[in-house]
């Protein structure tokens, strides 16, 4: 029989997370039955749709965490032991069913896919291969659908959605502007991602941020939204006819408790004819193989930049969770267990 360590959610946190809603238990795991697979885990994910399944009261798309068990998200695992057909001992797999957060799991088998770990690092599932690669892929091209000549503009740009879209941008020849919090950041969107004007959005209010904008470029034509807040009231100001915004997320608003108030300039939208739609990563499931097609040999060939901020051990999730809401993380935040 086999121990799995697994963190679990202890209590819905009231504003920011902490570390005492959560715990490091040890559990015997079952044999696995038919179907199924006995897995280590390599690397899990954190990501910050997971303080929306922290609210118990709110109804979401998704449903909430459950307290006293183990919490639960992306994860690239290793087949230990197999009870299902075409799986086999050794294989390198990924899925969102019952890996996360944790060293060791009994999983079906059809919640993961088998993946080719030996040209990429197996990590880059969780990152620009997996879910947040897929988010920045739809939001541009499906919902921003950027035209020749276009000016996007990316709020976290420097986390694992944003750097993604910032580079696809860059590919598709735009003039891309990017935000993310202090100078360290600032200077990884222009040196390393080659965004043409980087900001740093914590030296601005709403009407300085437009104005640094605007002295930039004339205005905006597509705005990839992942923060939300005071970004998008400056946006709002810098819209050009006809733009599209496409709202990701708004990490900026997930710890608040209490309604934080609109932007004031919302009538903006009426006068520059602006399209602003939200999107949820799984509508667009189905675009998996087109997203693959455009994004694996950019990230093979290292022509897109993949960084990762790397948090040691089965019991950094917590850190590194937190860490998304302070800012902690460039690139994909991810947890490796094991080698
Ligand atoms: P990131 O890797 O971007 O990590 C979060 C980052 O958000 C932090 O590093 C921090 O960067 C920034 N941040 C945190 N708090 C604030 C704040 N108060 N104001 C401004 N910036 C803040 O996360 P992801 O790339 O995984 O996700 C980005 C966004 O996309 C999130 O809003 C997430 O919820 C959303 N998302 C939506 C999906 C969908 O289907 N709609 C799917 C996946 C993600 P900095 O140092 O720059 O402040």
């Amino acid at each position: 029989m086999s121990t799995a360590r697994e963190i679990h959610l202890v209590a819905y946190p009231d504003g920011a997370p902490t570390p005492d809603i959560f715990a490091l238990r040890e559990r015997e795991l079952p044999a696995p039955g038919p179907g199924q697979a006995e897995v280590e885990v390599l690397s899990y994910s954190v990501d910050p749709y997971m303080r929306g399944r922290m609210r118990p009261d709110v109804k979401s798309y998704i449903p909430p965490f459950a307290l006293d068990e183990p919490l639960d998200g992306g994860a690239v695992v290793r087949v230990v032991r197999s009870e299902a057909e075409g799986v086999e001992p050794g294989d390198v797999m990924v899925g969102m069913g019952g890996a996360g957060w944790r060293d060791r799991a009994v999983v079906e088998a059809r919640a993961f896919q088998k993946v080719d770990a030996r040209s990429v690092p197996a990590s880059a599932y969780l990152g620009a291969l997996g879910m947040p690669g897929l988010t920045a892929w739809a939001g541009l091209t499906q919902v921003i659908e950027p035209k020749a000549g276009d000016t996007l503009y990316v709020s976290g740009a420097a986390g694992a959605v944003g750097s993604l879209v910032c580079q696809l941008g860059k590919a598709r020849g735009l003039t891309v502007l990017g935000s993310a919090g202090g100078p360290e950041k600032r200077a990884f969107l222009t040196d390393e991602l080659g965004v043409d004007h980087a900001f740093d959005y914590r030296e601005h209010d709403a009407g300085s941020l437009a104005n640094a904008i605007l002295a930039e470029v004339d205005g905006v034509d597509g705005y990839f939204e992942n923060v939300g807040g005071m970004q998008l009231e400056a946006l709002l100001s810098c819209m050009n006819v006809y733009g599209r915004i496409a709202v990701c997320g708004m990490i900026a608003q997930y710890n608040d408790t209490r309604p934080a108030p609109g932007p004031s300039n919302l009538t903006q939208i009426i006068g520059r004819q602006l399209r602003m739609q939200g999107f949820i990563v799984s509508t667009y499931q189905a675009k998996m193989g087109e997203f693959l097609s455009e994004v694996m040999p950019l990230v093979a060939s290292g022509k897109v930049v993949t960084r990762e901020t790397v948090y040691e051990g089965v019991g950094a999730g917590p850190e590194a969770f937190i860490g998304l809401f302070r800012g902690a993380n460039t690139g994909k935040a991810v947890v490796r267990v094991a080698g």
